[in-house]
């Protein structure tokens, strides 16, 4: 399927912006249950900020933080590079960032101590931390399949080991990557389908009800509402109005909704919230990593 450069930019505009707002919108109300946010906004659906974090209107958190991040290092290397996104995720520890996830610090302390790139598989690594950054690496690889299968285990294992995390991460990336290629949502749909079939603990229909960092309440949050919105803004009011960790849900959920309706889909009351400096970074990362993907194409490896 040929797609132009300009479609192409609109979606994964879309995908990177309204993971941002996703992020921004969820912040507010992270960790409260649906009927404390009921209870407190009605239908949250403004950038208010303030929330646990006390962030200003339309602040991101984490989620946008190690995202550019890692889009950064790919830009600055060429391409996905394990080493460079290892120390991107060191120097935005040493920010002192406003959140930082257990998982997500406990495996780049492990690479600042003993400098391997992935931990032993375990358990406890079933979080969406990996899940929840990976959109730049799936933008730089967009027209190589078997790079984007590859760098993305070696992403996610930076700090997540976990076979959940694994299969979700690249679920969500494949149907991401699939949007932006104009593939639809019924081709979005057969993807969630497939992730099912091999793991039917990610079943979303119907919806379980759990909105926790836990990867497959994450992706069951995120998939159900999706699929049962129509728009950019339904989709990602809906996420973020089932609370727990709802920046990070409602990070992918806007990826998605954002892939599938693009970037003119997007509120404006929402996106004159974004800090100017943060919006002019995804768009120039955006840009830059459909080079990359570009470039790949052209000459293959
Ligand atoms: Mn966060
Ligand atoms: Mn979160």
């Amino acid at each position: 399927m040929e797609v132009s450069r300009d479609a192409l930019y609109e979606r994964a505009l879309g995908a990177y912006l309204g993971f941002a707002l996703g992020d921004a919108l969820g912040a507010t109300v992270e960790f409260m249950m649906p009927s404390e946010i009921q209870h407190a906004y009605g239908m949250h659906r403004d950038m208010i900020g303030g929330g646990w974090l006390k962030l200003k209107p339309g602040q991101i958190t984490d989620d946008t933080q190690m995202s550019m991040a890692l889009g950064e290092s790919i830009i600055d290397s060429g391409g996905w590079n394990a080493v460079a996104a290892a120390d991107a995720f060191v120097a935005w520890l040493k920010t002192r960032p406003v959140d930082v996830g257990n998982t997500c610090r406990r495996g780049i302390q492990r690479y600042m101590n003993d400098g391997s790139l992935a931990g032993e598989a375990n358990e406890a690594d079933g979080g969406n931390g990996a899940c929840m950054r990976n959109l730049p690496l799936a933008l730089a690889t967009l027209h190589d399949d078997a790079a984007f299968e590859r760098a993305t285990r070696e992403q996610c294992h930076l700090t997540h080991h976990h076979p959940l995390s694994d299969a979700a991460t690249l679920a969500l990336g494949r149907m991401t990557r699939s949007l932006m290629n104009g593939g639809g949502l019924k081709a979005c749909r057969t993807e969630a389908n497939r992730l099912i079939a091999a793991h039917p603990k990610f079943r979303f229909d119907p919806y379980p009800g759990r909105a926790s960092g836990y990867i497959v309440d994450t992706v069951q949050t995120v998939l159900h509402h999706f699929f049962y919105t129509d728009s950019f803004e339904s989709c990602v009011t809906a996420v973020v109005n089932r609370g727990e960790d709802a920046d990070t849900n409602g990070a992918l959920a806007g990826m998605l909704a954002g892939a599938a309706y693009g970037a003119s889909s997007i509120p404006r009351y929402w996106l004159n919230k974004l800090d100017g400096t943060i919006r002019s970074r995804i768009e120039n990362q955006t840009d830059a990593l459909l080079s990359l993907a570009l470039q790949s194409k052209e000459t293959p490896r």
